[in-house]
């Protein structure tokens, strides 16, 4: 499977760094390609599993300023007519330039399939930036770091339905298709998103012995593991597809599926942190606890590593026909997960028996809630309402007299939701109030097992 990657963007924004990372050493020399031009490198991308072509439009610092624009345009043209997607990178830093939007305007008019990327957003400092970008009608940007290394598993799980889509047109040997120029800006952007239709990808993850092997194995049935893992994302991780009672489900695990007889401090250790990075690539993670010794500290460093990352959590304690007091236990848990993560507050807690396979079916359901949940886009003008609503009932503080106007919200995206409210002196609202915003979110629009994100953004 094989497509063509070009990354474009005004200079100094990011694409040769974004380019070495997505090659790595696989670089190819540029004299060495047949048909490739001084000024577009080219290269072996590798993201995950997904293997592609990636050309670089950088090297347009080099041109004297009065040609720019003009050789940034036929550049720009060229890379993209040789590509089956466009990666246009923002520096969110900066946010939208004059050079940008003449970009913006290219691609629009000429690339099949383009993908926002606001670079340079790693902690918080391209937030602002990054909403900005909304504003190129390209759809939702993607917030990246290509020097950290960060979004990287978002821009894979973009691709990965087009590196599909590409394939399929190549088995089907369809004649070449016209570019298809639309003028509905921002219909393109849109539709080769990651769909629910899409195996819904989960990573089981918790300490050795938690009984995860035995759960996957559980889903999956005898007969389909036989067909073998797949070499997954990762070098250590595996991916199987399969059936989840009648959901198509991807399931990300990592030493769980392999044949056992490792048992040393060592491979415990490492097992974790490949869960770890499982995470990153799951759309829903299932924290699974061992029912006879929960919420350890291993647990809870699981747990909250998925609630950071932005992963919908479900929460299963698994060996539940070992309990004898089962609703003593359950009221224990739930104590527990309350006290020891707050942050998860609603999401769901779950009892399961991988053994007996007691309990999948609440585990099936919870996992499709939280999916749902983690992809849910409440309305502007609801979130308006509600808004006034909660601002009435307990109005932001006034330090040094000067008030706080929380004026106007949207939310910018999804998976997980992410809201950004309009308001002055945003730099004095204090965190309880940004807590009591996040919270009412959650109970007045039902929005259990999923981070919530909520920033604040200066409108003077
Ligand atoms: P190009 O001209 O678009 O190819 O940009 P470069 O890849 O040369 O990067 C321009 C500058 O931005 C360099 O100093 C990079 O180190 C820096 N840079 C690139 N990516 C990031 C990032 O993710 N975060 C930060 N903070 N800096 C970055
Ligand atoms: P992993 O290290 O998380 O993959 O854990 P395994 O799946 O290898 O399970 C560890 C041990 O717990 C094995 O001996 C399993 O048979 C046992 N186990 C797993 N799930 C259950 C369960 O639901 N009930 C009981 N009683 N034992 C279980």
């Amino acid at each position: 499977m094989s497509f063509t990657l070009a990354i474009v963007g005004r200079p100094n924004v990011g694409k040769s760094t974004l380019f070495n990372r997505l090659v790595g050493k696989r670089l190819a020399l540029v004299d060495d390609q047949p048909g490739v031009t001084r000024d577009l490198r080219e290269g072996q991308g590798r993201l995950g599993d997904l293997r592609f072509i990636v050309v670089d439009s950088a090297g347009l610092e080099l041109v004297d300023d009065d040609s720019l624009q003009g050789r940034m345009r036929r550049l720009t043209e060229r890379a993209v007519d040789e590509a089956d997607v466009c990666l246009f990178v923002i520096d969110a830093r900066v946010g939208v330039t004059a050079a940008d939007e003449y970009f913006a305007e290219i691609l629009r008019k000429r690339s099949k399939h383009v993908i926002l990327a606001a670079n340079k957003a790693e902690g918080r400092a391209g937030e602002a930036g990054a909403m900005e970008a909304w504003s190129l009608g390209l759809g939702e940007p993607l917030r990246i770091s290509a020097e950290h290394g960060e979004g990287m598993d978002d821009l894979y799980r973009i691709l990965v339905p087009l590196a599909e889509e590409f394939e399929a047109q190549n088995i089907q040997q369809a004649p070449e298709t016209d570019v298809a120029v639309s003028d509905d800006d921002e219909s393109n952007a849109e539709d080769w998103r990651p769909s629910i239709h899409k195996p819904l990808q989960v990573a089981v993850i918790g300490r050795p012995n938690a009984g995860k092997s035995t759960l996957i194995n559980k889903i999956i049935g005898e007969d389909r593991l036989l067909t073998g893992p797949e070499a997954g994302i990762t070098r250590d991780s595996i991916s199987v597809t399969t059936e989840f009672m009648g959901t198509p489900v991807r399931i990300f695990d990592t030493a769980g599926m392999r044949k056992k007889a490792r048992v040393t401090d060592k491979v415990e250790k490492l097992s974790v942190a490949d869960g770890l990075r499982a995470v990153r690539f799951a759309e829903v993670v299932v924290v699974l606890l061992d029912v006879g010794i929960p919420f350890e500290q291993q647990d809870l460093r699981i747990a909250d590593f998925a609630e950071t990352e932005g992963r919908a959590v479900v929460v299963a304690a698994n060996k539940w026909d070992l309990e004898e007091e089962k609703p003593q236990k359950l009221n224990e848990l739930r104590e527990a997960f309350e006290r020891l993560l707050p942050q998860l507050k609603g999401a769901p807690l779950v009892t399961v028996s991988a053994r007996t396979g007691k309990g999948l079916d609440r585990l099936h359901n919870a996992i499709l809630k939280a999916h749902e949940v983690w992809n849910r886009r409440v309305p502007t003008a609801r979130l308006n309402q509600w808004l006034g609503a909660m601002t009435e009932a307990h109005p932001p503080p006034a330090p040094g007299g000067r008030r706080i106007r929380l004026r106007y919200m949207t939310q910018v995206k999804t998976r997980p939701p992410a809201f950004v409210v309009m308001a002055t002196h945003t730099d004095k609202i204090p965190d309880s109030y940004q807590r009591y915003l996040i919270n009412g979110l959650r109970v007045d629009f039902d929005m259990p097992g999923t981070p919530i994100r909520l920033t604040f953004r200066d409108q003077g």
